[in-house]
């Protein structure tokens, strides 16, 4: 494959990255090309629906689409993690009126105001006072009595619920593992099908996320393990979560339920804030552009809502249905492309983010020269900072600072380049490695001026690594020290 092959689509895209849903309305490889050229950067798989055979088919075509544009797309595979739906309801659809009673049974419901789970041990683990939440937490109903084999619930909040759908606890201990059997074999396939990322739902505990990346390392697999915050014990314990994964999702759909939804905007702000303390990507996921489900257009409140993410400091936005099912894929992935872009333009010249002393496995001459290469980027007024990264953490540190110049990560592994996509304002290109500088300068001197990026005289920043510097005795960062920072001005093309 070409290196360094000539584009000026990364101009029209947004410095914030896309998430976008594959579903059964985006799942053809010319659909899914068309995502990616309307800007998504990142496809989610949704284990929820779909098993590995399924889902290995789109991994195929993203794979093919990806290589036949040239352009690098990252893979998310989405584990269900522990949550559990209502099974047939009479009719497949029944209205739950304020203060009736509603029973959870074990075996064949009776009547129509019976139900059962998926889970079988909730009927013994559900407390008297427990609430639990039903149709998306629009139908709320309360724990008011228990026999052997038999739940009484009061409904508080009236509405209508039907088969299959998902049951909320909020605050309910549950035995239930984080990461079942099933998510278990789903995260050995993904390991082993070389996605990107790996997300596990319903987090807890900083444990379930390390036994997820145990499991999917055990493949070989070196994909990012992000982890979903949807529940209150997840908020309880956010920095030590925070600082076990490699990037962390604001799961809206199930965290506006688990808590109460009036909480959730700033819990979003507190996550957002925890993931820039330890330089971690953050997701905002779930109704961002909602309403293009069935219409070509958002709502005034949605544009707004990406927007204030973007300026929260949100590091990717997620589109699911949108994307999955919705009658609008392309539009939706555009829309949020061009709301991102516009709310971009307004960061232009802010002063860099300063970086927090995380422990985020970087070297310390690699932190001192990141800050460095941003602040010099911002003195010359580059056009680009370009850097060569084995493992992608560099690259994720001049992210980590929100300059509005865009950064450039060049690599030779597919696997890294495929993380940066990720990565805020992070382009990636597969390239020369980060030893060989006059190479690498050659080659962005003419990518630069063919994307329409640069013209003679303009300033590029380059950040590299001399290789005097040994690194630490840790496979990921060995080809890691960046000690180099070079300003070059952009020549003319001598023919
Ligand atoms: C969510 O709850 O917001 C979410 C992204 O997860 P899921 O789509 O699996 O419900």
């Amino acid at each position: 494959m070409d290196p360094f092959p000539l584009s000026s689509d990364h101009v029209r895209w947004s410095r914030t990255k896309i998430i976008a849903t594959v579903g059964p309305a985006c799942r053809e490889p010319e659909q899914l090309a068309e995502l990616i050229r309307a800007g998504a950067d990142v496809f989610r798989l949704n284990m929820a629906h779909g098993g590995p055979e399924a889902q290995q088919e789109s991994v195929d075509t993203i794979r093919r689409v990806s290589a036949e544009l040239t352009l690098p797309v990252a893979i998310l595979v989405d584990l269900a993690g522990p949550k559990f739906r209502l099974g047939d309801v009479a009719e497949d659809r029944v209205f739950c009126p304020r203060g009736d009673l509603f029973y959870f049974v074990a075996g064949e419901p009776q009547a129509p105001n019976e139900f059962t789970t998926s889970y079988e041990p909730l009927l013994r683990e559900l407390t008297i006072g427990d609430t639990v939440m039903l149709a998306d937490g629009t139908v709320s109903m309360r724990v008011e009595g228990k026999q052997r084999d038999r739940v009484e619930l009061r409904v508080l909040n009236q509405g209508i619920i039907r088969s299959r759908q998902g049951i909320n606890l909020p605050g309910v201990k549950l035995s239930a593992p984080a990461i079942s059997v099933e998510d278990h074999q789903h995260a050995l396939w993904a390991g082993k099908a070389g996605v990107d990322f790996v997300s596990l739902s319903f987090v807890r505990s900083p444990d379930e996320v390390r036994t997820l990346r145990d499991i999917v390392r055990s493949t070989g697999s070196k994909a990012g393990i992000v982890a979903k915050i949807e529940k209150q014990e997840a908020l309880q314990r956010l920095p030590e979560i925070v600082r076990e994964a490699d990037g962390v999702m604001v799961a809206r759909g199930d965290l506006g339920v688990e808590i109460d939804v009036a909480r959730m905007p700033m819990e979003q702000k507190r996550v957002i804030r925890t993931c820039q303390e330890f330089h971690k990507p953050v997701i905002i996921a779930t109704q961002m552009l909602d309403s293009m489900h069935e219409s070509p257009r958002p709502t005034r409140a949605e544009a707004t809502d990406v927007a204030n993410a973007i300026l929260d400091g949100a590091d990717a936005c997620m589109l699911s249905g949108e994307t999955a099912i919705g009658k609008y894929p392309r539009e939706a992935v555009d829309m949020m492309n061009r709301i991102a872009m516009a709310t971009e333009e307004t960061m232009r010249g802010r002063p860099l983010r300063k970086l927090a002393e995380a422990d985020d496995g970087l070297h310390m001459i690699t932190r001192g020269v990141v800050r460095g290469a941003g602040t010099i980027a911002q003195i010359v007024g580059a056009k680009l900072v370009v850097v060569a990264s084995h493992s992608g953490r560099t690259a994720l540190a001049l992210s980590q600072q929100r300059s509005f110049i865009p950064t450039i990560g060049v690599s030779t592994h597919d696997s890294t380049l495929r993380k940066m996509c990720l990565y805020w304002g992070v382009t990636p290109l597969r390239g020369a490695p980060a030893t060989n500088l006059e190479q690498l300068i050659r080659h962005m001197d003419v990518w630069a001026a063919g994307a329409g990026l640069t013209k003679p005289g303009d300033s590029i920043v380059i950040v590299g690594g001399s290789h005097l510097t040994a690194g630490p005795d840790d496979e990921e960062m060995a080809a890691g020290v960046h000690d180099i920072v070079v300003v070059h001005e952009v020549e003319a093309a001598s023919d």
